[in-house]
């Protein structure tokens, strides 16, 4: 068989910055960039606007304190550090809470509508963890409202938007990133992007698991892109269980039931008809914090009291079909349409689905530039925000606050150092070679049968509760894995070729997986999203330190710690409880 890469052809796009990723966070980067003079291309694997952004339901966070007027910076500041069990970079949180309401109120300057109040201010939402009402909404579909306005007033700054092209590694002239190399999803044909700096806002890493309420683009991507360019991945092992996503009927396994549902009054049930969040959150009941009711539905489902398809039962129609159809018009119909489930009638039967990853590549939190000069990560893809778990509603505000800064970092950049765009033929054809091997051999395995072998052993041994002996075994199954991945056989030319496409994502699913099962490991106690059966307390240690993954000059993966920054008093003053080891909810 011929390696269809014997003569590299390529188109090249050259640009100032580009920006891998358009969600939220891809977009709200190319918009500042562009505004601050910048030639900016915006490359995404799908059609502009069919992002994760764009599935969001239930809020954006923002201590407007238009609803409760008591909110401000310092609360959810101090909210956000306590979800995050004080893992954050304090930094991160810190500038969130305070710029998210400015970029509220842009959004809306740029056309957004937000559902109002009565005397005409945003109306703001209650959300789990959230001391005040503080998620701004439209209904249940504000990440669309989101991505609509981001979308306009990108496509009017003058964007280079490349569609359906995918990219498959970064790109560097020495230590420095300066582009990218992709092909075309339709034609398979390749791509080269030169770039002065290079921002990632991929997302995250879902569909490594078998549950979850991920799309098919979230495949890590960017974590693994920049990885293998020299930035470390940070806190891999906390992932967040969503507590409610559909468990049945099946083809609808995984889809997101918005926390929205609890935040208008969704109660939780058992098998007995028990409200169960009662024995552990009595306060918070329902809007407790998701790691912690996706823990207590784990619980119930092992303990027998589970619902028939090993869920438990989520019902809002106590509330009244006139409000649910005010309220949650789109879930309503989704789960109606696609699933012939009622909400207005009855319950939902509802379990855990991977949903978001609270680790991903090591920023620096001003600029949200990576230890790769040149190379900025904002979004889900980067770390350090939401330290061990996120709050509901805190990744629209993230990424509006942090996609703004990628761009404005960027601009720094560029202006400091006026990088070259170099890229030398050598480097470009390596590229080129690593994505085409699996056209070398017609005897490897298929990439989904190893695709669906990996999501069941990491939903099986790296899921919501782990133990030693079992992330040992994933990690003995992750090598074996790799074996396969790099005999993996593809058949047919690269055009439109979705085998192909997969076998590329698979050695990125491999290495993010590879990250969560040895930082899962490495961290011997239970917090936020990392939940370990061996060691169900939080630790003294671990209290301090980040995780963190980086590639090894012979291409293996080093696991370490690195200690988290030191907080300044006037920030630790507005933490209640002991910094470092949150007290268990009240
Ligand atoms: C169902 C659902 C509901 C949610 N509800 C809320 C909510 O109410 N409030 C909240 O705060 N958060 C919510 N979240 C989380 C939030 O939506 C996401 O964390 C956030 O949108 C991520 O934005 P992003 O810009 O980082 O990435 P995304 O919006 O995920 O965009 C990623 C982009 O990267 C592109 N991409 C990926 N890989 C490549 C590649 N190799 N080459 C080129 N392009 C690539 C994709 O095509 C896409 O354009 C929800 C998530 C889901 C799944």
């Amino acid at each position: 068989m011929t390696n269809p890469t014997s003569n590299v052809a390529y188109e090249t796009h050259e640009h100032d910055v580009l920006v891998i990723g358009a969600g939220g966070a891809g977009l709200r980067a190319a918009i500042e960039a562009s505004a601050l003079g910048l030639k900016v291309g915006l490359v995404c694997k799908s059609l502009l606007g069919k992002a994760h952004t764009v599935m969001a339901e239930g809020g954006c966070a923002a201590s407007m304190g238009y609803v409760d007027s008591a909110d401000g910076w310092k609360t959810h500041f101090k909210d956000t550090m306590h979800g995050g069990k004080f893992l954050n970079n304090f930094r991160m949180a810190q500038l969130h809470a305070q710029e998210a309401p400015e970029r509220i109120r842009e959004l809306e300057r740029w056309g957004a509508v937000f559902d109002r109040t009565p005397d005409g201010k945003i109306s703001q939402r209650p959300f789990g963890g959230h001391t005040y009402r503080r998620l701004c909404h439209v209904g249940d579909h504000t990440g669309l409202e989101i991505i609509r306005t981001l979308q306009d007033k990108g496509v009017h700054s003058g964007l280079d938007v490349y569609m359906e092209a995918t990219i498959t590694d970064l790109l560097k002239d020495g230590d420095r990133v300066s582009g990218a190399f992709g092909y075309w999803r339709e034609s398979g044909r390749f791509v080269v992007f030169k770039a002065k700096a290079v921002i990632l806002a991929t997302g995250g890493i879902g569909r490594a698991y078998k549950i979850t309420s991920n799309s098919w683009e979230y495949s890590g991507d960017g974590d693994a892109m920049a990885y293998r360019a020299g930035a470390e991945l940070m806190d891999m092992e906390f992932i967040q269980f969503h507590p409610t996503g559909m468990v049945w009927p099946n083809g609808v396994r995984g889809l997101l039931v918005t926390e929205a549902v609890r935040g208008e009054g969704g109660r939780l049930y058992n098998a007995l008809g028990e409200r169960f969040m009662e024995k552990v959150d009595p306060k918070r009941m329902e809007l407790s914090t998701r790691d912690i009711v996706s823990k207590a539905i784990n619980k119930e489902v092992k303990e027998g009291r589970g619902s028939p398809h090993g869920g438990v039962f989520l019902d809002i129609s106590h509330r009244g079909a006139e409000y649910i159809l005010k309220k949650l018009p789109g879930m309503y119909r989704q789960l109606l349409e696609f699933a012939d489930v009622d909400i207005t009638k009855g319950p939902m039967e509802i379990g855990p689905t991977t949903h978001y990853t609270m680790g991903g590549v090591r920023v620096e939190a001003e600029s949200t530039m990576t230890k790769v000069p040149g190379l900025f990560a904002a979004g889900e893809v980067a770390a350090g925000m939401h330290g061990a778990n996120r709050l509901g509603g805190n990744s629209l505000s993230d990424l509006l606050v942090f996609g703004r800064r990628a761009g404005l970092g960027a601009y720094e950049y560029i202006k400091a150092n006026n990088p070259s765009t170099n890229l030398s033929e050598e480097v470009i054809a390596a590229a080129a070679k690593r994505v085409t091997k699996c056209f070398d051999s017609d005897s490897g395995e298929n990439p989904y049968t190893i695709h669906k072998e990996l999501q069941d052993m990491m939903q099986a041994k790296v899921g919501i509760v782990r133990t030693e002996a079992e992330l040992h075994e994933a990690i003995e199954a992750l090598k074996g894995f790799r074996a396969r991945v790099a005999n993996v056989s593809v058949t047919g030319s690269r055009q439109f070729n979705p085998g192909w496409h997969l076998a590329i994502e698979l050695e990125n699913m491999l290495t993010c997986a590879e990250a969560v099962a040895r930082c899962a490991l490495q961290r011997t106690e239970s917090r936020g999203g990392h939940t370990r059966e061996d060691h169900p307390e939080y630790h003294p240690h671990w209290s301090t330190v980040n995780s963190v993954a980086s590639q090894d000059q012979d291409g293996s993966m080093n696991v370490g710690e690195i200690p988290l920054l030191p907080m300044p008093e006037e920030l630790k003053a507005l933490c209640e409880g002991e910094v470092g080891i949150p007290k268990p909810a009240a």
